[in-house]
């Protein structure tokens, strides 16, 4: 799993781009590292858990679930955000790490 705050850029540039209103027609909401607007078909998705902080794999997504509906209290709450999207600038620059993450997403056909 990726934590977010180890990929996102500084909060100056995020506000700033946020201004930018990432859900107008034609995108698909702020890039997680940015948070700049994705324009539609422009850049990968990602799955986003446990509350928007953590990209995981589709197993590790299944874990967590699985942990959280064991939970005799009931308290658990896996976060599941479902897909995510992340500009392409920024998936270039994040490649290496976030690569695995973006094929995994796209076999599960999520
Ligand atoms: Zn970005």
């Amino acid at each position: 799993m990726i934590e977010i705050k180890d990929i996102r850029a500084g909060d100056a540039v995020f506000a700033r781009n946020e201004r930018k209103d990432p859900w107008r027609d034609g995108f698909d909401g702020p890039c997680l590292v940015c948070g700049a607007p994705v324009k539609e078909g422009s850049g990968v998705r990602v799955h986003l858990h446990m509350g928007g902080s953590t990209i995981v794999t589709q197993d590790e997504a299944s874990a967590w679930e699985a942990q959280c509906a064991a939970d005799p209290a009931r308290t658990c709450d896996s976060g599941d955000l479902g897909g995510y999207p992340i500009g392409p600038a920024c998936y270039q620059k994040h490649r290496a790490l976030l690569q695995p993450y973006v094929d995994d997403f796209q076999r599960a056909g999520a």
